[in-house]
């Protein structure tokens, strides 16, 4: 995702209309590694901003992955996530708390059959690592470990 003030441009470029609440919305997405969901972006902005609607946070999380700007996953953490990171790269999903990571990978052995049965031509490869983060890891050891109390994501 480019920087807040490219994508005020990229925005006006295009014929979009750039409020004070998209800009906040901006610049929380920018250079975010938690991979937030529409929830925890509208929670962020709300803090400043009280009147901000999630449907808002959603037409313009939506907008920006349209342009490219941000990749939408569904990693099986429950809600969508959003990826401010459109370069190449995989994902460590902790099945305890939901937290997402970015990870470089290289699996050069993952190939597709050219000769595939339906004809498939593969653009890209993802990969989705599903464990345990390193806190849940931590407090797993812990003897007054309770589930529910996992259920936070971590960021
Ligand atoms: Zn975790
Ligand atoms: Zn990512």
């Amino acid at each position: 995702m480019r920087s807040p003030d490219q994508l005020v441009t990229a925005f006006r470029s295009s014929g979009r209309k750039v409020t004070p609440q998209r800009e906040r919305i901006f610049s929380i997405l920018h250079d975010n590694p938690s991979h937030p969901t529409a929830e925890s972006v509208h929670a962020a902005v709300v803090a400043d901003m009280p009147s901000v609607s999630l449907r808002t946070v959603y037409a313009t999380l939506h907008e920006l992955a349209e342009m490219g700007e941000l990749r939408q996953l569904q990693l099986g953490t429950g809600s969508a996530r959003f990826d401010p990171n459109v370069g190449d790269h995989h994902h460590l999903v902790c099945d305890d708390c939901g937290a997402v990571q970015d990870i470089g990978a290289r699996f050069p052995g993952v190939r597709l059959d050219p000769d595939n049965p339906y004809g498939f031509v593969a653009d890209a490869t993802e990969i989705v690592f599903r464990g345990r983060c390193r806190d849940c890891l931590a407090t797993e050891t812990h003897p007054m470990r309770n589930k529910q109390q996992g259920a936070t994501p971590h960021g």
